[in-house]
């Protein structure tokens, strides 16, 4: 598998997505299409919804199609905001609005919470599905730290200003190469890529 078309409409994701698999020597095509109806993400879980996506995009396009599920679990808040992370605060036009508002009603559900509390994850499920629609290869990485108290740093997107990771730095203050080390989504990359490659 040297092509894949990647489902999504997030700039962010597709920028760290081609930025591993290039380097593995995957061509990744965006989506580039807006005419094509957009699947209902209804599922329960990441798996869930990586899946619906994939595979109504791939069968759509006829095409090899790669769709990341992804999203932010709060210990204190019974895993929330989970599958409901991207339009958490139900508000915002763009992208950038909803995650403020996204990041301002996470810090308020858990004003008082004492940091020792405050533990949480971002959570990426990856999926690719053949032009068929049948599933090929599907894998799961997470990013632990707890959510900080304001928020800090200038890289990456949704709630990457909040996640505190153990060297005390934010992953928006980690450099696109640093994130994609250590972040979800990079792992779940890693492990895809040795799920393909085994597969022949
Ligand atoms: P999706 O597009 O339905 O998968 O929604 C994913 C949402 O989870 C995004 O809009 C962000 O709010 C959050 N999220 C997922 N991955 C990241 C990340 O790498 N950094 C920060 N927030 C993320």
């Amino acid at each position: 598998m040297k092509r894949l078309v990647i489902a999504t409409t997030n700039p962010h994701k597709v920028e760290e997505i081609a930025a591993v698999l290039g380097r593995l020597g995957i061509e990744c095509v965006p989506l580039g299409r807006t005419d094509l109806p957009e699947p209902e993400e209804d599922g329960e879980t990441f798996e869930a919804n990586a899946r619906i996506k994939a595979v109504a995009y791939a069968k759509a396009l006829g095409a090899t199609v790669l769709a990341d599920d992804s999203g932010l679990e709060v210990d204190a808040l019974d895993g929330a905001p989970g599958v409901h992370s991207a339009r958490y605060a139900g508000v915002g036009a763009t992208r950038a609005e909803r995650d403020q508002a996204n990041n301002a009603k996470l810090l308020a559900a858990l004003a008082g919470v004492p940091d020792e509390q405050r533990a949480a994850r971002f959570v990426c499920v990856l999926c690719v599905a053949g032009p068929d629609g049948a599933i090929d290869a599907e894998a799961r990485g997470t990013f632990e730290g707890r959510i900080g108290h304001a928020p800090r740093g200038a890289n990456g997107f949704g709630y990457d200003p909040l996640l505190v990771l153990d060297d005390g730095r934010t992953s928006a203050e980690l450099s696109p190469d640093e994130k994609n080390a250590r972040s979800h989504r990079g792992n779940a990359l890693r492990r895809l890529v040795k799920l393909i490659e085994a597969a022949g």
